[in-house]
């Protein structure tokens, strides 16, 4: 039988971990954060048709009704606005059934990933690099001690992959120079009628008069009270303050008092900083026993809300190739076809549609 390497339990690696369980075949996931609760990389998750196609063809039926079941209340609304609140421009999405997913909280969609392969991931495990054998088998072995074999290892370990700095060597995203400030604000019955009706419909965009701008989107539970507004400031690094949260109440003083209000109202500790980076696009490798899905192969700047969707999509493509009658090698061969132009398009348009938000 073949035994398949995951090197990352992040969102790809986890769908691709589900689709090959559910397939029959063995396979391994491993991952460096020591539990799954560790990760801190973000809030909402706007998930779009091909990340729930990508869904509903990697899980198991009684896990997709659990990630449906624990994901956001489905928005309506896409909208754009000046520092007055004056808007610019707005997209409605009517009727979006209740069987799709339009956003998720990130901690709550992966331990929703995760169950029923919990036995297949092992936390607490950092793949250094790997070394392929006469056989053609793959050889992992961990920061922590230890050695795992395999017929493939997917990397599937997000920015800084180490998988990817050893198949394709100084290949790797670039600064794009721009930072974002990710922090929210609970929504609870003191702050619930602070928020602007429109923001709670969908993901709103602030662009300020001083460059910088400022995305809002909620995550209503749907069958839970509570949840949040998520904030994410973007800016350049010079920008950036040692207090982040003051550094998104100082840039936003002069805006609409009603921003500055639900700024004011986030959490304090919850704000974290990003770079924004995104990977030029590269030829085919030959393709062999080890191969790259997600933000390994095609990180993008968050502007389009669409990375982790096309993680999903790497994942599916991957489990079907691999479930096909087709060889191993085949299979990797016809994925990466269909992965590199589909990744790298998907990395143009995040860049251009941030070259839009941050006006440059
Ligand atoms: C703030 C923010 C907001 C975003 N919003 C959206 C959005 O709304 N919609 C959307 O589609 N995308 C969004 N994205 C992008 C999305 O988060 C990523 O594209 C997505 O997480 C990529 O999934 P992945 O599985 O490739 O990598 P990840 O989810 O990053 O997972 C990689 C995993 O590999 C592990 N790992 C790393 N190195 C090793 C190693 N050496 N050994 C073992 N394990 C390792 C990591 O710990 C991690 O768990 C956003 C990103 C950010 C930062």
């Amino acid at each position: 039988m073949t035994r398949v390497l995951i090197s990352g339990a992040g969102l790809g690696g986890l769908a691709l971990a589900q689709a090959l369980h559910r397939g029959g075949v063995d396979v391994a996931v491993y991952e460096r954060d020591p539990t799954p609760a560790t990760r801190n990389q973000g809030y909402r998750l706007h998930i779009d048709a091909n990340g729930n196609a990508a869904l509903r063809a990697c899980l198991p039926p009684a896990v997709l009704d659990l990630v449906r079941d624990t994901s956001g209340v489905n928005g309506d609304l896409v909208a754009t606005y000046g520092q007055r609140l004056e808007r610019y421009f707005a997209q409605e999405f009517p009727g979006i059934p209740e069987s799709e997913i339009s956003n998720v909280d990130r901690d709550t969609f992966r331990r929703g990933l995760l169950t029923g392969v919990e036995d297949r991931v092992v936390f607490g495990r950092t793949i250094t690099g790997y070394r392929i054998a006469d056989s053609g088998r793959v050889r992992i072995e961990f920061a922590e001690g230890g050695t795992d074999e395999g017929d493939l290892l997917v990397g599937a370990d997000g920015v800084g992959s180490a998988v990817r700095g050893q198949l394709i060597p100084g290949f790797g995203p670039r600064d794009l120079g721009l930072r974002c400030i990710y922090g929210r604000m609970p929504i609870d019955a003191g702050t619930e009628p602070l928020i602007p009706a429109e923001f709670d419909r969908g993901f709103s965009w602030v662009a300020g008069d001083n460059g910088i701008g400022v995305g809002f989107a909620p995550v209503r539970y749907r069958h839970r009270p509570g949840g949040y507004l998520m904030i994410a400031l973007v800016t350049t690094p010079e920008r950036i303050g040692p207090d982040l949260h003051g550094t998104v109440i100082e840039a936003t003083s002069s805006w609409d008092p009603r921003i500055k209000t639900i700024i004011g109202y986030g959490d304090s500790t919850s704000f974290f900083p990003i770079t924004i980076r995104a990977s030029d696009r590269i030829d085919p490798w030959q393709s062999g026993p080890v191969t790259l899905l997600g933000d390994a192969i095609h990180t993008m700047p968050p502007a389009g809300g669409v990375g982790a969707n096309t993680a999903l999509q790497d994942a599916a493509t991957l489990a079907a190739e691999l479930l096909s009658d087709k060889d191993l090698p085949g299979a990797v061969a016809a994925y990466e076809r269909v992965m590199l132009p589909r990744g790298f398009d998907t990395v143009e348009n995040s860049v251009r549609m941030l070259g839009q938000m941050a006006g440059r």
